[in-house]
């Protein structure tokens, strides 16, 4: 699977500009998801490797990359940007085969790393400290400065579009960074390193080293000469990195998912709100940090709502990502079987609907129906934990005080939704729940790229996108002159 013009190698890492054996000489098996069979093989790289690459950084920060001007690195991400742009339909279908994304889907993924590589190349140079008055003679001043080198960890559910929020906004701030991706989804983090090299970005600066969690993952988290860890996955693995983080007394950013609502009030423009309802849920299979799970709906709507979200699962197509329906396959036979075991611990549940697989689908791929379970009581364990599929809830409610109690009666706190056209009810919704991102009328499935993004309670903590990540990538100096 070339890149286009780009070329690199599919089973090795990328540690201080070049293109390396792993350590233990081992690979792992890359799997296609839509088809079960094994494709190709990555790199396990292991502790030796991830100490190659921390001390590449730590030496790229000492070298050009620390010297260079803000506004240089600017234009090194906006670069990388352009070459994502001229290669998208490469990368899409690099991701399809690797991760199981219809193409629309793997596509939109390109087209937002560009925008990530264009937001924090246009960022770089925009980051300001403050001057504060202080006491008489003295001159007081802050720096933003870069924590050093950044271990930026990632899942296999949104490759391009995490580095992107993630490596970008610590790239723009002048950080060095060592990245682990996901075992079963490294092939667009090894070509984000091709592009790199490509844009000129200097030896270092950004390290790739695929590998198993519990080896590599587990290594960099704990390295002592990292100075920053950002962490997307699920809520064990950050709890463990978050521990790790505390040995080494190093900030962690930590995004675990959720179990995002969207609240439908009886006077919502239910007609502008279907699609939205029903998108969010099951967009990349459900498996989104910020899938909206349940659809929390008043008793008065309820029935003629149920019966049209009814009738968009029956449309949906499920079927390999090459087929480009609506739906692909699940990462793997591992996930699979999560989400099958959620659906038999929801057996006393009504299905109110589910979408099709498409009749020529391979048998060994890793497909799950859509599926709406209606009447679902709020404390019912498919209405508490992230399911990570394509499964919604739709759960009744009375009133507005109850909306918002069963929206925040999970432990998570990452995304909402309200959709109602009273104004003072959208401003009372929007305060009173419980989620770093709240949508009203509209459900961007964690925003844009220039929207901070983030959770509270077990969703994690820290934001990304937005300026706000550049604070986050960042550590505050405060000078204080003293000149009489
Ligand atoms: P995960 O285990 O949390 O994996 C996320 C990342 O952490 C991967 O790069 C993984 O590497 C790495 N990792 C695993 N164990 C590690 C360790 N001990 N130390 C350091 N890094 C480690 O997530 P998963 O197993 O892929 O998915 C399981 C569940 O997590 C899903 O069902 C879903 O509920 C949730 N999840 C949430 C998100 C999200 O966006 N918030 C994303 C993915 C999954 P390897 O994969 O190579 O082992
Ligand atoms: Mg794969």
């Amino acid at each position: 699977m070339p890149l286009s013009a780009l070329w690199y190698p599919t089973d090795k890492c990328f540690i201080d500009g070049a293109w390396q054996t792993p350590a233990s000489g081992a690979t792992l098996p890359l799997e296609n998801p839509s088809t079960g069979q094994i494709i190709g093989q990555i790199a396990r790289g292991n502790a030796d490797d991830i100490d190659a690459a921390v001390s590449a950084a730590q030496a790229a920060r000492l070298g050009e990359w620390g010297r260079m001007p803000a506004f240089e690195r600017g234009r090194m991400l906006a670069h990388m940007g352009r070459i994502v742009l001229a290669h998208v339909d490469a990368l899409a279908e690099i991701e399809a085969a690797d991760v199981g994304k219809p193409l629309k889907q793997a596509r939109a993924d390109a087209v937002a790393l560009a925008r990530y590589l264009e937001y924090y190349g246009g960022a770089a140079d925009k980051v300001m400290g403050e001057t504060i008055p202080y006491l008489d003679g003295y001159t007081v001043y802050t720096l933003r400065e870069p924590h050093g080198v950044t271990a930026h960890i990632v899942p296999w559910n949104y490759p391009m579009q995490i580095i992107g929020r993630s490596v970008g906004a610590a790239l723009a701030m002048g950080n060095a960074c060592v990245l682990k991706p996901a075992e079963e989804a490294c092939l667009t983090a090894l070509a984000f390193a091709a592009i790199a090299d490509e844009a000129g970005v200097p030896k270092g600066v950004i390290n790739v080293v695929p590998g198993l969690g519990h080896e590599a993952g587990a290594a960099l988290s704990s390295h002592a000469r990292i100075n920053h860890i950002s962490f997307t996955g699920s809520v064990p693995v950050g709890t463990l990195i978050q521990k790790a983080a505390a040995d080494n007394v190093v900030p962690v950013t930590l995004e675990l998912g959720g179990k995002s609502p969207q609240l439908v009030f009886d006077d919502a423009d239910l007609e502008a709100a279907l699609p939205f309802l029903v998108n969010a849920g099951i967009q990349n299979a459900g498996q989104t940090c910020s899938a909206s799970s349940r659809l929390i709906v008043h008793r008065r709507i309820h029935d003629q709502l149920l019966e049209r979200l009814a009738a968009r699962y029956r449309a949906l197509r499920v079927g390999p990502a090459m087929a480009d329906l609506d739906i692909g396959p699940l990462i793997s036979g591992t996930q699979k079987g999560i989400v099958a075991g959620f659906l038999a611990a929801g057996g006393d549940l009504e299905i109110a609907a589910r979408g099709e697989i498409a009749a020529d689908t391979p048998a060994s791929g890793h497909y799950i129906a859509p599926t709406l379970l209606a009447g679902v009581p709020h404390d019912h364990l498919l209405a508490r934990d992230e399911i990570f599929g394509p499964v919604q809830v739709v759960i009744p409610f009375e009133s507005e005080d109850e909306a918002i109690a069963i929206a925040n009666s999970t432990d998570f706190g990452l995304v909402a939704s309200v959709w109602t056209r009273d104004g003072g009810r959208q401003m009372r919704a929007a305060k009173a729940i419980r989620a770093g991102q709240v949508f009203l009328n509209n459900y961007g499935a964690g925003g844009g790229v220039e929207l901070p993004f983030g959770g509270i309670g077990k969703s994690g903590h820290g934001r990304e996108k937005g300026f706000e990540a550049l604070y986050g990538f960042s550590t505050l100096k405060t000078v204080a002159a003293f000149h009489g």
